[in-house]
């Protein structure tokens, strides 16, 4: 893979802006660099737009190198970024999987760059070979998302692993729900593919959406290349302490995954039991994909009582289908009782 090929010209040449914070590094006991008003102590000062400190604590928790690691406001900031670092509007093309997550889409849209569906097979999973063969000149990146949203499957490691080396663009795996899965993080593979890039997020397993934290993981020159075109201060001092702090209840987060593995097998179970569910799919997510008889109708009677799932009904492959995210133990019973009284 040649990065230099691979990234748009304009990117590749640009100087990034450079602020004051970028300038001084260091210490020093009077700062009137940065126009900051020095009256509001706390948090009237910018933060480090490269966010350091809590790289250094990611870094321990994930076993890599901070230099590999870029953060940013949730995973649709990166998502959007690299769409933006190695896409040419109107003349490059994505290839991912279908279905997916929304977002891939949305910021291909954005961004004017054409967005290719490759339909997934009817066990939710790929071929290398349907994928490359979408595939041209112009494909710079290949979005995977294992497990997938919404179909919660992990996608075959070995399709992953021919993608990856037939492929001399961008592989992105989004691994949002890894936590929730049997198998382990690409994580540990990052060195042997210059290519790849690994989305994870505090949305999820971590139960910090409203925080927004994303993290891409990817080779130092890939990763100077998010840092070039980002906003230079996209994680702000708040999100930054608070997630630093929440890196410390590594034991709580364990529990809290396993209750939420224990809940899905408790709607697992219940669910199988209710004569209009017809399949629940296999799942190594939060949640499950459940076909019922009548997808719309199940989802208004569900509304109408306050139980809100996701109606995936008019997604490819998801005909008649349910999204289900397992709750605590007391929403999960409500959902079951509800269904059990419809
Ligand atoms: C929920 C989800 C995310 C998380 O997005 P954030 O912007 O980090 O909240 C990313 N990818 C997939 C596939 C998801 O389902």
């Amino acid at each position: 893979m040649n990065l230099e090929q691979l990234v748009r010209k304009n990117v590749w040449e640009m100087k990034p802006y450079s602020s004051a914070r970028d300038e001084f590094k260091g210490e020093a006991s009077v700062y009137l660099d940065a126009n900051e008003n020095p009256l509001n102590d706390k948090y009237n000062r910018y933060p480090d737009p490269l966010q350091w400190k809590l790289k250094e604590k990611i870094a321990q928790v994930k076993g890599v190198n901070p230099e590999k690691i870029f953060l940013g406001n949730g995973s649709d900031e990166p998502i959007d970024l690299v769409i933006r670092i190695f896409c040419e509007p109107r003349i490059d093309n994505i290839v991912a999987i279908d279905p997916t997550y929304g977002m891939y889409q949305v910021c291909a849209n954005v961004n004017d760059v054409e967005y290719r569906k490759v339909l997934l097979n009817e066990n939710f999973n790929f071929k290398a070979d349907e994928l490359l063969k979408n595939t041209d000149e112009k494909t710079k990146i290949i979005f995977l998302c294992s497990p997938n949203n919404p179909t919660g499957n992990l996608l075959d490691t070995k399709e992953i692993e021919k993608t990856l080396e037939s492929f001399d663009g961008i592989v992105v795996v989004d691994e949002a729900y890894i936590d929730f899965a049997s198998e382990a993080t690409w994580l540990t593979r990052l060195h042997k593919y210059p290519n790849l890039i690994i989305l994870q997020t505090f949305s999820k397993a971590w139960g910090l959406a409203a925080v927004r934290l994303g993290m891409a993981f990817a080779s130092p020159e890939i990763i100077k290349l998010f840092n070039k075109v980002k906003y230079p201060y996209n994680v702000n001092i708040l999100t930054q302490n608070f997630v630093n702090d929440e890196l410390d209840k590594l034991a709580l987060r364990k529990e809290w995954i396993q209750i939420l593995l224990n809940g899905r097998d408790y709607l697992k179970e219940e669910l199988s039991k209710l004569p209009f569910v017809e399949k629940i799919y296999p799942t190594d997510a939060n949640f499950l994909l459940v076909k019922v008889d009548d997808a719309n109708s199940l989802y208004k009677q569900l509304a109408g009582k306050g139980v809100i799932v996701r109606n995936r009904n008019t997604v490819s492959l998801c005909v008649g289908c349910l999204r289900i995210t397992v709750g605590t133990d007391e929403e999960n019973k409500k959902l079951i009782e509800t269904l059990q009284n419809i």
